[in-house]
């Protein structure tokens, strides 16, 4: 008996053998240039540790990066993403340390530049890991965000990474202003055409940030974040975050969290087509899918890969994730699916 399935309606012949299946998702590859590497880095020079809630990464000191770098550079990596580490006894109410010659990213960025002259180096910009509060801004004495002076101190920060040798600017402080007052401040240093501002433009207040806090030791000491950080359902509000920051001059733009976000990440693409937009996933992702692979329950390589497509999908042009080492791996010709 002859199948009454329509011609047009079978689709297995165009996915029975592994080229004709990379065919039917031409554009969406995963390559180095789509991958951005988080480190943290301590200001203890010759320390290394592995944080306890994030299995497989680690805290390094200035002088253990180009050791753990090389490999990953000789494998493909093109970006990092830079976050410094402070001991409690530098910390303070303006983050004076943010920027300081104690500041471990400050003293790596000038070594990085020459050790790796190829790669991009994106540096976050924030005052949590640097003050005693905590918190992602300046605060009045009732706790409040006290917005002016925190855009201020970031703009500052941020021209300090510059003359250090960021080639990125990447503010999470999710402060209102801080992306004009950011790029004011780069221009007039004389950074217009030498450094780019990557935007945490759509950053929601999520349970998905809890093993970060704990390698940055940055967990606010009263309240949270959810005065400044987005509401997990603001859909209007996150398009309002990305076309402020646009209007204020960002030159990419970020979703953070991904999987959970991954509806806005979309959203956001379609509505600023003309913008390289980046995505998170953030470290409570990685957590989940670590322990998850661990136990048995996913093959880890197959689901992060299946992840990788659906942020690409979803409009992502570059992924920062934790998981950069072991991706790179992947696309090592010897690995490569069948
Ligand atoms: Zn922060």
């Amino acid at each position: 008996m002859s199948s009454t399935i329509e011609l047009k309606n079978r689709l297995h012949s165009g996915i029975f053998h592994p080229v004709l299946r990379e065919w039917q998702s031409t554009g969406l590859e995963i390559t180095p240039s789509n991958l951005m590497y988080p480190i943290f880095i301590l200001d203890e020079p010759n320390s290394q540790d592995e944080i306890k809630s994030m299995p497989g990464i680690c805290r390094y000191g200035v002088n253990k990066l180009h050791g753990m770098l090389k490999p990953l550079v000789a494998k493909g990596l093109k970006s990092i993403l830079l976050f410094g580490i402070i001991s409690n006894k530098l910390k303070d109410s303006i983050g004076k340390h943010a920027d300081s010659e104690l500041n471990p990213v400050i003293q790596a960025l000038p070594l990085l530049r020459k050790w790796f002259p190829d790669v991009v180096i994106a540096c976050d910009v924030c005052l949590c890991p640097y003050t005693l509060h905590g918190h992602c801004g300046i605060v009045h004495d009732d706790g409040v965000i006290n917005n002016e002076p925190s855009i201020k101190r970031i703009a500052e920060i941020s021209v300090s990474y510059a003359r250090a040798g960021a080639h990125i600017i990447a503010p999470s402080d999710m402060m209102d202003g801080r992306i004009g007052a950011i790029k004011k401040s780069l221009i007039n240093a004389g950074f217009e055409n030498r450094v780019a501002v990557l935007s945490y433009s759509v950053k929601f207040a999520s349970g998905f940030y809890g093993p970060f806090r704990d390698a940055a030791n940055s967990t606010p000491q009263f309240g949270d974040r959810k005065c400044y950080q987005l509401p997990p359902g603001s859909v209007g509000l996150a398009t309002r975050a990305a076309t402020r920051d646009v209007d204020e001059g960002a030159d990419i733009l970020m979703v953070k969290p991904g999987l959970p976000y991954i509806d806005i990440l979309r959203n956001i693409k379609q509505i600023f087509p003309q913008y390289p937009m980046f995505v998170y996933q953030v470290s409570g992702e990685y957590a989940m899918l670590y322990h998850g692979a661990k136990n048995g329950a996913v093959d880890l390589d197959v689901v992060l890969k299946e992840i990788l497509l659906s942020m690409r999908r979803a409009g992502a042009d570059c992924i920062i994730t934790y998981f950069t080492p072991k991706i790179l791996d992947m696309l090592q010709p010897k690995n490569k699916e069948t």
